[in-house]
């Protein structure tokens, strides 16, 4: 525990000087603080910056929120996307035959959400157990019948799971792994949940995709790293754990599906020493690429500013699609707000009425798309732009453009270019 939130200036990998930040994306809210008109006099900001620590290859914000006040009423259902949706399902029918589930075995889930994952285990015959801090996402889960601990999972958790439920045959955590500062001992916590023969299944955005496609949107608070194969590897180790399998996944602009187990369990699968070279190959273990990549972004929000003022310029009217966290990262570091886009609209009702965290951009209900007839929208969950365009047909068809923000800003042409 020596290496945990509280070193302050250390790298919270593997305790060393932390070094400057790559890039710098000034003071911000936090991403997921969706405000009502009357708290935006008490909106508090973070600086937000992220760094590259050489000697664990450890990626991450250099300054930490406590998670309190991170994820107790965080606003995201799982549930409202459709590709999500799909993806869970997708998921949990290949960890059941991968790992041969059936009634006899155990499912744990952290940050389990509404249960979108669990159901799927569950209507195979596959006991499960959630947890997920967020009382009231929790307590949905729960209604749906997913049992569910709230509470943030690490150390302190381990009693109450193993009392509870006992080890488990496969742990996952999908976009976890990124928002946890005490990383060696949630590490060492999932050791301690899992089975001998168990394995532990983590699945989180690639570094590699998020520096290849430019996405510096989704770094935000709630994201204290952003993993290489590389840097898990030193993690899990320091955990005893072993890294067995690696795979590629399109969600999230490009995610890991990694794969993690008491060391000897199985053989090792090929894919991972592959994945290991690649990276020492296209130099995601040396600084210099992230440095790079700071310059891009700085010319990525010139680039987008000066587009979005012509168009106004020329009288078009701006708005946005959507409402996720990252869009809060670009709209923030931009400084794209009300005067530059009238709203945006996003299908979640639990964010309807709100506005967007620092730029105060209100959030209407999809419908208001086709209502205000806005000249140009700028699709702010970018990784699901397909299935927006498909839904948003008819505002395409009246006229209504789409613009992409990432990985360099374009005008879609009708449908996506
Ligand atoms: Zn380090």
């Amino acid at each position: 525990m020596s290496v945990e939130a509280s070193a302050v200036g250390k790298c919270l990998g593997c305790g060393g000087v932390r070094p400057d930040p790559f890039l710098d994306l000034g003071t911000t809210p936090l991403a997921n603080s969706y405000l009502k008109r009357e708290q935006v006099a008490d909106e508090r900001r973070y600086p937000l910056a992220v760094c590259y620590c050489p000697a664990c290859k450890l990626v991450q914000i250099t300054a930490q929120v406590p998670p309190e006040e991170l994820f107790t009423e965080y606003a995201y259902f799982s549930s409202f996307s459709d590709s999500f949706v799909e993806h869970a399902r997708q998921m949990a029918e290949s960890l059941i035959a991968r790992c041969n589930l059936g009634r006899t075995s155990r499912v744990l889930e952290i940050a389990s959400n509404d249960g979108y994952l669990l159901r799927h285990f569950q209507s195979a015959g596959v006991p499960v157990l959630g947890v997920e801090p967020a009382r009231n996402i929790a307590a949905e889960a729960q209604r749906r019948g997913v049992p569910t601990l709230s509470r943030f999972f690490g150390p302190d958790a381990v009693g109450e799971i193993l009392e509870r439920f006992g080890q488990a045959d496969v742990i996952i955590g999908n976009n976890v792994l990124a928002h946890v500062p005490g990383i060696n001992g949630f590490l060492g916590a999932v050791a301690r949940c899992l089975k001998s023969t168990g394995v532990a299944v983590f699945e989180f955005p690639y570094l590699k995709d998020l520096l290849d496609q430019g996405e510096f949107d989704t770094i935000y608070h709630e994201h204290v790293f952003y993993y290489s194969l590389s840097a898990v590897r030193e993690l899990a180790r320091r955990a005893s754990l072993e890294l067995c399998d690696v795979a590629w996944q399109s969600v999230h602009g490009g995610s890991l599906r990694v794969f993690l187990q008491h060391p000897g369990a199985t053989p090792v699968q090929p894919a991972v020493g592959k994945m290991l070279a690649d990276e020492e190959a296209c130099g995601l273990t040396q600084p210099y690429v992230y440095s790079h990549f700071g310059e891009r972004v700085a010319a990525l929000r010139e680039e987008l500013v000066s587009m979005l003022g012509h168009l106004k310029s020329e009288g078009k009217r701006l708005a946005a699609y959507g409402a996720p966290a990252k869009g809060n990262t670009l709209l923030n570091y931009c400084g794209i707000d009300t005067s530059v886009l009238e709203f945006t609209v996003d299908r979640s009702p639990h964010k309807q009425g709100m506005l967007l965290p620092g730029s105060h951009i209100p959030i209407l209900a999809p419908e208001e798309l086709l209502a205000r007839k806005p000249d140009c929208a700028v699709i702010l969950p970018w990784n699901i732009a397909d299935e927006i365009v498909a839904q948003q047909r008819e505002y395409v068809r009246r006229g209504g453009r789409f613009i992409l923000p990432i990985p360099r800003p374009v005008i879609l042409d009708g449908g996506r270019s």
